[in-house]
């Protein structure tokens, strides 16, 4: 029996559909270099966490509005991008050394492209870092780069189904963000669903709401990641 509103469905299996992301030597490659970054970190001392997101949730906001708060803290800010040095220069605002990584046409960075940004900084004079990826939630869920620990930033604006749409990469985050909380209403996005949404895939992680203009949630995340 046909029914008309039965939506087909094409599952894609691996090695089925052409994606270099899937190469599998490269990603162990990166897994290696991840590896060695993360022995520079711990060498260096280095705290260094990842910030994910798509472009316009609030990556940057929420790093600018973190270094306000530690002054204290010797911080460095490697910031990816396809083209642009937007991020950089308001970063470099609030007081952090910036190294800009430009990618080109890669959608995300890799542990190699972190591995020179490092040779950038003086390791010896910062304490934290920040690596603000490209801005989307696919494919940096498959480059681990060697950070300590894995924040992600959503915000309303992007609607309801970010989590459930993008289930993977929420894994591993030790914070979920979700920003622009003053929006909900008129986005008609219900917060208490987006925060089960989050513990439903990790139920491990920590939701954080957060509104970047006013600086509202962000002791939170300051909190929740020890720093
Ligand atoms: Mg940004
Ligand atoms: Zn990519």
């Amino acid at each position: 029996m046909k029914t008309r509103n039965k939506i087909k469905v094409i599952q894609s299996k691996e090695g089925e559909t052409f994606d270099i992301e899937l190469d599998q030597d490269l990603l162990k490659r990166n897994v290696q270099l991840a590896q060695e970054n993360k022995k520079i970190f711990e060498k260096t001392h280095i705290l260094a966490i990842d910030i994910l997101g798509s472009i316009g949730s609030g990556k940057t906001s929420l790093i600018e509005n973190i270094l306000t708060r530690l002054k204290e803290r010797k911080v460095g800010v490697i910031a990816g991008d396809l083209t642009t040095t937007i991020d950089a220069e308001r970063i470099k605002k609030v007081g952090a050394r910036i190294v800009q990584v430009n990618t080109g046409k890669e959608c995300h960075l890799d542990a190699n492209l972190i591995r020179h940004a490092l040779d950038e900084f003086d390791l010896e004079a910062i304490d934290l870092v920040f690596i603000e990826n490209v801005g989307n939630l696919i494919c940096p869920g498959e480059f681990p780069l060697g950070a300590h620990k894995r924040v992600i930033v959503i915000s309303v604006t992007e609607g309801p189904y970010m989590i459930v749409k993008h289930p993977y990469i929420f894994h591993d985050a030790a914070v979920v963000v979700i920003n622009k909380i003053d929006l909900a209403e008129a986005m008609e996005v219900d917060l208490n669903r987006l925060e089960a949404d989050a513990l439903r895939v990790n139920p491990r992680t920590k939701v954080i709401r957060t509104n970047c203009r006013t600086g509202q949630g962000v002791e939170e995340v300051i909190e929740t990641l020890n720093l």
